[in-house]
């Protein structure tokens, strides 16, 4: 069986923010809501300070804890590897947005996308 994964190398990630607007672009996520993001990170001590850029997204976790604690098992992990999401299960209790450890999960209660009332 196929297993999918999305590989990023970190070192040749110059945090432009690209994917971010791509994958804003392509699901149509309303306004406030990032799929995909990128983590701007300064760490150490002046004058010994180091820039890191972090893209986030869903994970796809080998054991997700959003799935563990979902109450009507719409989300679920597929046999390829990936997380999915039954929106037709879903009743809005946010489980999964507290369970998540990397903050991909999010949650509106209403058709809204960043276009209008329709998906692209
Ligand atoms: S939503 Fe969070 S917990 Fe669930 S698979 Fe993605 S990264 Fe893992
Ligand atoms: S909000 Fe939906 S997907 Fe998330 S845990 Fe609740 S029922 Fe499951």
């Amino acid at each position: 069986m196929t297993r999918y994964v999305t590989t990023i190398d970190l070192r040749r990630c110059v945090g432009c923010q690209t994917c971010t607007a791509a994958c804003k672009h392509a699901n149509a996520t309303p306004p406030g809501i990032q799929w995909r993001r990128v983590l701007d990170l300064e760490t150490g001590e002046f004058p010994d300070v180091r820039r890191t850029f972090l893209p986030m997204a869903c994970m796809h976790c080998g054991n997700p804890p959003c799935e563990e604690v979902c109450p009507t098992k719409a989300t679920t992990k597929r046999a390829d590897g990936l997380v999915a999401i039954d929106y037709d299960l879903c009743i809005g209790c946010a489980n999964c947005v507290m369970a998540c450890p990397y903050d991909a999960r999010s949650i509106v209660h209403a058709s809204h996308y960043a276009y209008g009332d329709q998906p692209l």
